[in-house]
């Protein structure tokens, strides 16, 4: 039984390829076939990736939303929580400040509202380009192909828009105002327009069987991502969603470290949602195929506000402290915080960088 885990492990590890099958049985596994798919997955990250861990400074611009997914805390249904902006002015401030810190990625993430047009964040994007230097990852989920465009002239780098889940029945009837044909559009979309495109998905979902997620896994892969977020589900009780089970540390483990056998220079991040529900959650990604941390450098008093799902870390953390101790994360295990800004490994996101 041992043997047959191994063998596939090896052919992932060497091969960057599995079948839905082979996935399958590997999001199964447990025991010491569990450390050796923790263990490949690891030396994977080494070779491709180095021992280098990228930050991304995650600035919460907005928490107005108008959407309704089913697991999400700032759906526009959820009408006692006290809504907040950040205009052009504070993003660039925040941005600023993290500058000396050390961090050479933001990105900007809010709920979807409509209230920022394309031209303000095409104008916040060129002005963090030019003014702090910073690579600019957006994330403001799905929008119109020409607003994709501005802001890509205007110099943005990347695009986070999780896909959330690649099983078309469980993505309609947890997005009832949004089609699982319209997120890959725009992924396809973003992917055209030459962005390194982030997207990934929850593990844990009420409805997730394994096949959805060896789904996850083959769509990701299929899209050749240059960063996958995989985080657990974890239930929001201002959502239709608040009695359903949590998404175990175990499995998105599983899945992060597979990501990394299939994908070996995608970058990975350690997310906030696992260190969320397990303080060692991140440094046991970090171990397990991931090579990023998304340090929050929203303020202080806008943190509690952005409660996408409960009990996030950092809440009563500022930027300067989430910083150290990331620093501290990173350096406890024996890798270094990456110099450069992070962009993807692949050569056509390296040519003429420099
Ligand atoms: N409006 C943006 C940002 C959404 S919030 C967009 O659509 O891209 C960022 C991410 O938080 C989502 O993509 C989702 O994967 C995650 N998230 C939301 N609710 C969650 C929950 N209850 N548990 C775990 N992750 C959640």
């Amino acid at each position: 039984m041992q043997k047959e885990y191994e063998g596939i492990i090896n052919q992932a590890r060497a091969e960057h390829n599995l079948g839905r099958e082979g996935i399958e049985k590997l999001l199964s596994c447990d025991g010491q076939a569990l450390d050796f798919l923790f263990a490949a997955a690891d030396q994977v990250r080494r070779t491709f990736m180095g021992d280098a861990v990228h930050l991304r400074g995650l600035i919460e611009f907005s928490n107005y939303c108008e959407s309704n997914c089913a697991y999400c805390g700032l759906r526009e249904s959820h009408k006692t929580l006290p809504r907040y902006r950040l205009d052009a002015a504070e993003i660039l401030a925040i941005a600023g400040a993290a500058v000396p810190l050390g961090y050479k990625t933001v990105v900007l993430q809010s709920g979807e509202d409509s209230y920022y047009s394309a031209e303000m964040i095409a104008e916040i994007t060129c002005r963090l380009k030019e003014e702090l230097s910073l690579a600019v990852t957006l994330s403001l989920g799905e929008r119109a192909e020409e607003d994709y465009r501005l802001w890509r002239d205007a110099g943005a780098d990347r695009y986070l828009l999780k896909h959330e889940t690649a099983d078309a029945e469980l993505y309609s009837s947890l997005h009832p105002d949004m089609a699982w044909e319209n997120r890959k559009k725009c992924l396809y979309t973003l992917r055209e327009l030459g962005y390194q495109v982030g997207s990934g998905c929850m593990v844990g979902l009420p409805g997730q069987t394994l096949t959805s997620l060896a789904a996850d896994l083959l769509f990701l892969k299929e899209l050749d991502v240059e960063m996958a977020g995989i985080g657990p589900f974890i239930p929001n009780p201002n959502t239709p969603l608040a009695k359903a089970q949590r998404g175990t540390v175990e499995l998105t483990l599983k899945m992060i470290a597979i990501a990394r056998l299939l994908m070996p220079q995608t970058h990975l991040p350690a997310t906030t949602a696992l260190g969320s529900v397990d303080s060692k959650g991140r440094q046991k990604a970090l171990v397990a195929g991931a090579n990023v941390v998304m340090p929050n450098i929203t303020p202080n008093k806008y943190r509690r506000l952005y409660e996408i799902y409960p009990n996030k870390i950092c809440l009563d953390d500022n930027p300067a402290h989430c910083r150290n101790c990331i620093g501290g994360i990173i350096s406890s295990l024996g890798r270094t915080v990456a110099e450069g800004a992070g962009h993807s490994p692949k050569e056509q996101f390296t040519l003429g960088l420099g």
